[in-house]
């Protein structure tokens, strides 16, 4: 685990969140500056550091399959919501330990600014 990450700290349970979801392989928590009512984040407890360090097929569709819980417990699955995964310096990425976010809540503007 790379000492200095914050992610990987919650991921550990070493920074305690109020977890939305969590598994053996991940843990959802609400984020800390909220862009919409509601605004989710999704790690993998183990760390990558973006979305183009990740391998494995199987991990990437249980993100997936867990994000498809997190919008069910949260009441999200008939109105819907976004997923988004920002990836380095273009998509804005500013936590180096891979993440989706879930947003929901209202209507999303398309296209993202
Ligand atoms: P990104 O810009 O895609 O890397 O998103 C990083 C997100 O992590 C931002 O929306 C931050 O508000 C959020 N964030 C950073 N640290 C924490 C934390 N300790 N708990 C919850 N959310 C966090
Ligand atoms: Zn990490």
């Amino acid at each position: 685990m790379p000492e200095d990450c914050v992610f990987c700290k919650i991921g550990a349970g070493q920074i305690p969140v109020q977890p939305v979801y969590e598994d053996d392989e991940f843990v959802a928590f609400r984020d800390l500056n909220p862009q919409a009512p509601i605004h989710v984040l999704l790690i993998p407890r183990a760390h990558y550091s973006t979305l183009m360090d990740m391998q494995d097929p199987g991990l990437m569709g249980r993100a997936l399959l867990a994000v498809q819980q997190i919008a069910r417990a949260l009441g999200m699955e008939e109105e819907g919501f976004r997923v988004v995964v920002n990836c380095r310096d273009n998509g804005g990425q500013t936590v180096y330990h891979v993440h989706l976010h879930v947003l929901g809540g209202r209507f999303m503007q398309w296209p993202p600014g």
